[in-house]
């Protein structure tokens, strides 16, 4: 009897413990659902890291209800973070492999590095403002994400000791794509960049490097926060 009364109180309350703690799970497989698949987002491996980051630990704690929404998010600094489609639009362009070396710019929140850390070994990810770049740092490595490699400084130069890339996502707005981005690029890669005038609709570009050309392609119209360069490197 007494058995069966503690069965019954304990049961209600682990059932809304977990349902508590899956309550994420269940936010990121609708929004892997309803925002990617429906809109042909096909990658496995993005799919896979998209169910698996938890967005909710990017984004300062009242923006938590919202952040499996099908939008952008404020993370601070007057800085954001893409809506979830664009991430997984953006990370299923570049077609990587487990091997792979990516580049990031613009780290942010440190969210679109960890999904890319899902998919390769190699991330390297650089952030201009340095409390962003730090607090990234803390959240990315509270999670385990240890091996991604962060630096704090202007992304438009690159990062030159660990060139060529075989990917580079630049997750700020530019208005010409810099020059250093496309010579750090290994032939046969890719990069994707939002590409357009400052404070308007921007272009989201993806370049091929052959062993000829420079290939570019228009993919779609977005918008991002600009990419904005340190007075001294100007
Ligand atoms: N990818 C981020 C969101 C990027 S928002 C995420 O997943 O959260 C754009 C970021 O680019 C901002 O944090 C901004 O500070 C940074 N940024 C802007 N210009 C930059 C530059 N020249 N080099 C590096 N980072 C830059």
């Amino acid at each position: 009897m007494l058995r069966q009364l503690l069965i019954l109180s304990i049961v209600p309350a682990l059932a809304s413990l977990i349902i508590w703690q899956d309550t994420y799970q269940l936010q990121r497989t609708r929004m892997v659902e309803d925002q990617l698949i429906s809109r042909g987002i096909d990658d496995v491996a993005t799919l896979a890291a998209m169910g698996k980051v938890p967005r909710h630990k990017f984004v300062p704690e009242d923006q938590r209800p919202y952040a499996y929404v099908d939008g952008a998010l404020t993370i601070g600094e007057g800085q954001t973070i893409s809506q979830p489609y664009i991430v997984a639009y953006m990370t299923q362009c570049l077609q990587l492999k487990k091997d792979s070396k990516v580049l990031e710019i613009g780290t942010g929140s440190g969210y679109q590095a960890a999904v890319l850390a899902e998919i390769t070994d190699n991330v390297y990810s650089i952030e201009i403002v340095e409390k962003l770049g730090l607090q990234a740092r803390e959240v990315l490595y509270g999670l385990g994400y240890t091996d991604i490699n962060l630096k704090i400084g202007d992304g438009y130069n690159g990062w030159e000791e660990h060139a060529p890339f075989d990917a580079i996502i630049v997750t700020a707005g530019a208005e010409e794509i810099p020059k250093p981005l496309v010579e750090q690029l290994a032939v046969g890669g890719r990069m994707i960049i939002p590409v357009g005038p400052h404070r308007g609709t921007r272009q989201l570009i993806q370049i091929d490097k052959t062993p000829k050309k420079i290939k570019k392609k228009n993919l779609l119209a977005v918008r991002f926060v600009p990419l904005t360069r340190k007075q001294e490197n100007k």
